[in-house]
């Protein structure tokens, strides 16, 4: 059997996050004129996903993406090239308006459970060391934007023998983490 084109970064397998790794800069693929944003910590929960929003490179099924506490981004050159690609999305990707790829994506709903966390693809950077993937979110998702469903058991196999997790939503942390803020803001309190 064939195999299918995860994502550029996996395809080979990849390096565990450096330990004492502080953070760096990420570039968009623009020849000249880059955006260029710092981020002043390690991610977080970087993963594989699969859904139809978030940023791929080309021929990649799936993107790879991180969390990192938004006041740890900020946009150090070229800020005008970037422009939020859907604005009523609960993520407010901010993208470059000429090479298309994905700077940040930013909650501003504050009652979101991920707020105040931003979304990066370290890819995009020079600097190695970035926490690595550790799962698979949204993998079914992928049949939504053209692969064929009977590739997917194929697909799951590679993930897993990366050791990611194929999950058809979020990670259980993070779906735990989403269900905790509903039963807050239902004003649900939990029984031991
Ligand atoms: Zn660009
Ligand atoms: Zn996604």
């Amino acid at each position: 059997m064939s195999t299918v084109k995860l994502h550029p970064t996996l395809d080979n397998g990849f390096e565990q996050g450096a330990e004492h790794f502080t953070g760096g800069t990420l570039q968009c693929l623009c020849e000249s004129n880059k955006v260029e944003v710092k981020i002043d910590a390690q991610t977080l929960h970087n993963h594989a996903c699969g859904c139809s929003k978030c940023w791929k490179p080309k021929g990649a099924k799936f993107a790879v993406i991180a969390v990192v506490p938004r006041d740890k981004v900020s946009v150090t050159a070229n800020a005008d090239k970037l422009a939020i690609v859907d604005e009523k999305a609960a993520i407010q990707r901010h993208a470059c308006k000429d090479c298309g790829a994905h700077l940040y994506g930013r909650i501003e709903n504050k009652d979101h459970a991920f707020y105040g966390l931003d979304f990066v693809h370290t890819e995009l950077s020079p600097q190695k060391g970035w926490s690595a993937p550790g799962f698979a979110a949204f993998v079914s998702s992928v049949i939504e934007t053209g692969t064929p469903p009977a590739n997917m058991k194929a697909i799951r196999g590679q993930l897993r023998a990366l050791n990611l997790e194929p999950y058809d939503c979020l990670s259980p942390d993070l779906m735990d983490a989403l269900a905790t803020q509903v039963a807050k803001l239902n004003g649900v309190t939990a029984a031991s």
